[in-house]
């Protein structure tokens, strides 16, 4: 099932042109709209007319986050504020936030994206979507609410936290798919199973569309059996619309980028230059379509991959991995790097581990991951905590080469976060 069969199709060759084409002319937009963007030009001495082939990008400049913050509030801006229908601002955890801005036709466009996304997996009319994720300034809920309403599916605008009424209301209202980051759907399977909910048996959920956030294989599988769902990773970040820039189809095998939207690059996070074809490294993208704030070549800072073969659903677009981490996700303990995206997976796939866990480093180089258990019954098995406990330690010593001391907690010990999750407390004195 295709929103946009044409453009979704294109042959790659015709994928490459209007990719050039775009690129052209969003270069010469910046460049004569964005005084930032007009002096990291006339700083290489480059126009529009520098760009002969897709190739020519590694010319641009990049841009990052902290380009954003330092241009916020309306430094990036390449339009005429009154061409501007909406403001979102990045849900960034630290320091100044970054501005971004819609016109018509790029709320149109992010919507529009979406409606491929949701299609692409086998949504439609008919279908309602619970929209968990935080309304507001944050792209995540509104960027899909839009997409889902363009392809005609009931939304339900529930936004995030108070599990008694997202219960209530995917019960009385027969939720068949929703929206949300991973760690709320684990614990939204932990919640149900408490009040003794069975998904299968007294709910309607079909699907559930997961992202905001890194996470792993073993993550979604244990989404999936705990809520009787389809898991699909949802990509995206505000500086780029928000979510709908890669999303995966019915084949789930890597997330179809969208290329007419997006030009993609992989490079090094630490030289800039890219790395070879299909090789990981860091994710840059630049906008091809977006009017009121165009951006070049942004360091998302997230880790992936470009698979190179087609996908059997027929789609052009290329697809990339799982985001195995962010570039400044990765910690360094006694000399060892390692993404905790590592330790979740590792954790996730054993069925005694419940939703949560935090990463603490403490002291001079102390790893502690802190677990919650599945069940409370383990209460008083001494024996059984004492072998789960080592056996996380071993699991985790294996894979990352580093061992952690491990502190099992009873489920529910650890809070719960309405947004993204925090799981690493990094306190080491060094
Ligand atoms: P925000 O700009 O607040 O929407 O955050 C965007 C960031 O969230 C991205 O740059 C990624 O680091 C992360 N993110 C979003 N979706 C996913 C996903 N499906 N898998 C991994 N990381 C994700
Ligand atoms: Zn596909």
């Amino acid at each position: 099932m295709f929103w946009d069969k044409e453009w979704e199709t294109l042959s790659r060759a015709e994928l490459e042109q209007w990719q050039l084409r775009r690129l052209r002319s969003t270069v010469q937009h910046v460049a004569r709209h964005v005084p930032f963007y007009q002096q990291k030009c006339a700083e290489r001495g480059l126009g529009a007319r520098a760009i002969l082939s897709l190739k020519d990008i590694r010319r641009l400049p990049f841009t990052t986050r902290e380009d954003l913050r330092a241009t916020y509030p309306f430094g990036l801006l390449a339009v005429d504020r009154a061409d501007v229908i909406r403001l979102h601002t990045s849900s960034g955890t630290t320091g100044k936030p970054k501005a971004m801005f819609f016109s018509k036709k790029d709320v149109a466009g992010a919507a529009d994206l979406i409606a491929r996304c949701l299609v692409m997996t086998g949504v439609g009319r008919g279908d309602v979507l619970q929209n968990m994720m935080t309304y507001g300034l944050f792209t995540g809920a509104l960027v899909m609410h839009y997409g889902a309403e363009k392809v005609g599916l009931m939304v339900i605008p529930a936004g995030p936290g108070n599990s008694e009424r997202q219960c209530l209301l995917m019960q009385d209202f027969r939720t068949t798919v929703f929206h949300t980051t991973p760690s709320y759907a684990l614990y939204l399977a932990q919640f149900l199973k408490e009040r003794g909910i069975d998904p299968r048996r007294d709910l309607s959920l079909r699907k559930a569309y997961i992202g905001a956030e890194p996470y792993s294989d073993e993550t979604r599988r244990k989404i999936e059996s705990a809520l009787g769902v389809k898991v699909y990773n949802s990509y995206g970040l505000s500086e780029m619309n928000g979510p709908g820039v890669a999303f995966e189809c019915e084949h789930q095998q890597g997330m179809h980028l969208w290329e007419d939207h997006f030009l993609i690059e992989i490079v090094d996070p630490a030289t800039g230059n890219p790395v070879p074809d299909g090789e990981e490294g860091e994710m840059v993208l630049t906008t091809l379509r977006r009017e009121a704030m165009p951006i070049l070549r942004y360091r998302t800072r997230d880790i992936t991959s470009v698979i190179r073969t087609p996908c059997p659903c027929g789609r052009t677009h290329r697809r990339i991995r799982r985001i195995t981490g962010r570039a400044d996700d990765m910690l360094i303990v006694r000399g060892v790097n390692l993404y905790p995206q590592q330790i979740e997976r590792v954790l996730m796939s054993l069925p005694a581990v419940g939703h949560s866990y935090q990463i603490h480093l403490e002291g001079l180089d102390e790893l502690i991951v802190k677990v919650e258990l599945a069940d409370a019954s383990f209460d008083g098995r001494v024996e059984h905590l004492v072998n789960l406990q080592r056996e996380i330690v071993e699991r985790l010593r294996a894979d990352l080469l580093v061992k952690p001391r491990v502190e099992l907690l009873p489920p529910g010990s650890l809070p719960v976060s309405e947004g993204k999750a925090k799981r690493v407390f990094d306190k080491r004195i060094l």
